[in-house]
């Protein structure tokens, strides 16, 4: 066996993997037209499915080469039916990005935009509904990556029932860590990419999301070639196969993941990720270090953390001292807050992140950085 050097990534994904999973790449050569290949991604589909219960008879996934991005553009170029209007309940930086789209695309939207510190006002978006009628679909990242903050996706998915929308969640950070139930939270369709929650690599994105939605998005308005949803949901459903060439390797290892993800269970996994959360909070206080957001709003996956005031703080050389011990960390500003990130993703532990906080206790002495 291989021995391949272990690192503990605390950036908001990719994250840290099992040898398995990384080893699962190392296959014969294979013609992704194979029927061999098409059996796999048969089984695949129905496994993403289970992880977030979505019944078979309702829901479909579909896979794409792409990083998690191309979910969102997918999505929102599709799924808004024409002379209708997307609305964004936006209140950080991927749902930010969603609206990057909406504009890219030229596709009429509504960008509610509230304090990124906080969830947003579930009054607000009910007016919001009320006064726009012409609302198709309703859009809310479900773990804003940036802060940490969780969005309460199943009272959001409720409204946009009510007032006769779909709803979209960008479930990216939080799937396959968080439990998700499609039919109980209201989600119409989710999306996430291998590399994050269910700790495979980068380059699979996939889209859960109901039959009958994007079968009548047929007649939708088309907005791009690549990533249209209904074109690859077709092409699936006639062929078993992607439109185009496939991440070959990278769903070898997807399916390694759900393997294991399926032996430790949900409510294991998510148990651990917060244990691990648990450690970060209780190392960063126990430093001195403030954070931005408070806990109850909190997803119990990312954790931002304030630059200290002390001059000698230098969040290059930190990350240096810490990447050179095997420990990344991830800087980012939220709003005009200078901050880093420390996040519960990936198989990590807590001892990682006892033997992490050594490292960085190690570094603030190095470079005489006072909390
Ligand atoms: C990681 C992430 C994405 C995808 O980002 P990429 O850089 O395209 O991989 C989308 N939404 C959320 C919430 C994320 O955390």
């Amino acid at each position: 066996m291989m021995s391949i050097k272990r690192n503990v990534l605390l950036n908001p994904g990719p994250a840290t993997t099992t040898d398995t999973v990384k080893l699962a790449q190392v296959v014969p050569d294979i013609c992704p037209r194979e029927q061999e290949f098409a059996g796999l991604m048969k089984g695949l589909r129905s496994d993403l499915q289970k992880v977030v219960h979505a019944p078979e008879n309702e829901y479909t996934s579909v896979l794409f080469c792409g990083s998690g991005t191309i979910n969102i553009d997918i999505c929102i170029n599709s799924l808004v039916p024409e002379g209708k209007k997307v609305l964004v309940v936006n209140n950080g930086a991927y749902n930010t990005r969603a609206v990057e789209v909406c504009q890219m695309y030229h596709i009429p939207h509504i960008d509610l935009k509230s304090s990124v510190f906080e969830q947003p006002d579930l009054t607000v978006v009910e007016q919001t509904l009320k006064d726009n009628p012409d609302v198709a679909v309703v859009y809310c990242c479900h773990h804003e990556t940036g802060t940490g903050v969780l969005n309460p996706i199943r009272e959001i998915g409720a409204l946009a029932h009510q007032y006769g929308a779909i709803f979209v969640s960008d479930t990216t950070s939080s799937l396959g860590m968080i439990p998700l139930d499609v039919v109980k939270d209201n989600v119409d369709f989710c999306m996430a990419s291998a590399q994050k929650g269910l700790m495979a690599m980068s380059g699979l994105s996939f889209i859960i999301g109901k039959t009958d939605i994007i079968k009548a998005s047929k007649n939708y308005p088309t907005r791009s070639y690549y990533c249209n949803l209904y074109l690859q949901y077709e092409y699936f459903e006639k062929t078993g196969e992607m439109h185009f060439t496939p991440p070959v390797q990278t769903i070898y290892a997807t399916i390694q993941a759900l393997k294991e993800y399926f032996e430790v269970g949900e409510e294991a996994k998510f148990a651990r990720h917060r244990r691990v959360y648990e450690a970060i909070r209780e190392g960063v206080t126990e430093l001195g270090f403030k954070t931005v957001i408070d806990p109850k709003i909190e997803s119990g996956l990312v954790v931002s953390v304030k630059y200290p005031d002390d001059p000698n703080w230098s969040f290059e050389k930190v990350h240096d001292y810490c990447y050179q011990r095997g420990f990344t960390i991830y800087p980012g500003k939220i709003s005009t807050t200078n901050t880093f990130r420390l996040c519960a993703l990936g198989t990590i532990d807590v001892k990682d992140i006892e033997d992490f906080f050594v490292v960085l206790k190690d570094a603030l002495k190095e470079y005489s950085i006072k909390l």
